[in-house]
């Protein structure tokens, strides 16, 4: 066991990563794994409280969570707004977490950016310059997911964009492209992780909740992801995930939380990492 574990690591090519601090204790792109989990969106205090609660417990330190929700349908629930951003720092105060949540557009930047501590453009908002340009002008983190029609070259070009804003706290999130494949909502890009990885600065995560729309594949995405070398996890989970008012099908109960730990970080620890 401990001859292959070794073998895996000297094999690893020498990374590039330039890690981003979320706190003084904590970074993305370093030697740990970080697991940032949370609901689609924040639906209730109660239900965000919830999860928080679960993703403290187990030693988490990142909660995710919607309040502006780029949704298909315009009928679909949007989130709620800065209300949602209130609950999330309230239970992310309770708890000690940090919080990563979107910015659909650049009028919500400043609110979002005042709220959270990592700001997060959707794959929608992928190639949206003035987003993109004003992440770049905060000092906070962004994490960047890519555009699920996007190669890598633009979701690359775009980080170059918020960068050359000035910001450099880029994080990478593969989340997932679309394919011919249709037995899943997407093509969780495992290929793109190892090759970011390799030929980057940036740190990258991985998002196994879109990457697949299934919750039954979702552990499964997520140890490969962290096998291909991601620094860190995206991850949907809900108390109750049939009455989820967004993507119910892809979350999963609090209940898979401690057994979804533990899977990722045996993969981790076969990486030579921790996870967190
Ligand atoms: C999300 O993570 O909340 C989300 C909307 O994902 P994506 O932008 O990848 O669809
Ligand atoms: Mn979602």
């Amino acid at each position: 066991m401990m001859d292959s574990v070794m073998e895996i690591r000297e094999n690893q090519p020498a990374a590039l990563t330039t890690a981003v601090a979320l706190a003084p204790d904590l970074s993305v792109g370093g030697a740990t794994v970080v697991i940032m989990a949370g609901p689609c969106a924040v639906e209730s205090y109660e239900q965000t409280r919830l999860v928080a609660q679960e993703v403290a417990r187990l030693g988490g330190r990142v909660l995710r969570g919607g309040a502006y929700k780029p949704r298909t349908s315009p009928h679909s629930f949007r989130g709620l707004g800065r209300e949602g951003l209130e609950i999330l720092r309230a239970v992310a105060t309770e708890f000690d977490l940090l919080i990563v949540t979107e910015a659909l557009g650049v009028e919500e930047l400043p609110l979002v950016t005042e709220y959270s501590d990592i700001i997060q453009i959707g794959s929608r908002n992928m190639q949206h310059f003035p987003l993109l340009w004003a992440a770049g002008e905060q000092t906070k983190p962004v994490l960047l997911k890519r555009g699920f029609m996007s190669t890598i070259d633009e979701w690359l070009k775009a980080a170059e964009h918020i960068a050359s804003r000035g910001n450099e706290q880029i994080i990478l999130c593969e989340r997932g492209i679309r394919t011919f494949e249709t037995a899943t909502r997407n093509t969780l890009d495992v290929n793109a992780i190892a090759l970011v990885k390799q030929t980057t600065p940036f740190p990258v995560i991985a998002d196994p909740s879109h990457g697949t729309g299934r919750a039954d594949l979702v552990t499964a995405a997520a140890r490969a992801a962290v096998a291909a070398g991601a620094d860190g996890l995206l991850v949907e989970f809900h108390p109750d995930p049939p009455r989820a008012l967004s993507d119910a099908e892809q979350t999963l109960p609090l209940t898979a939380w401690p057994g979804f730990r533990q899977q990722v970080a045996a993969i981790a620890q076969a990486m030579g990492r921790e996870i967190i």
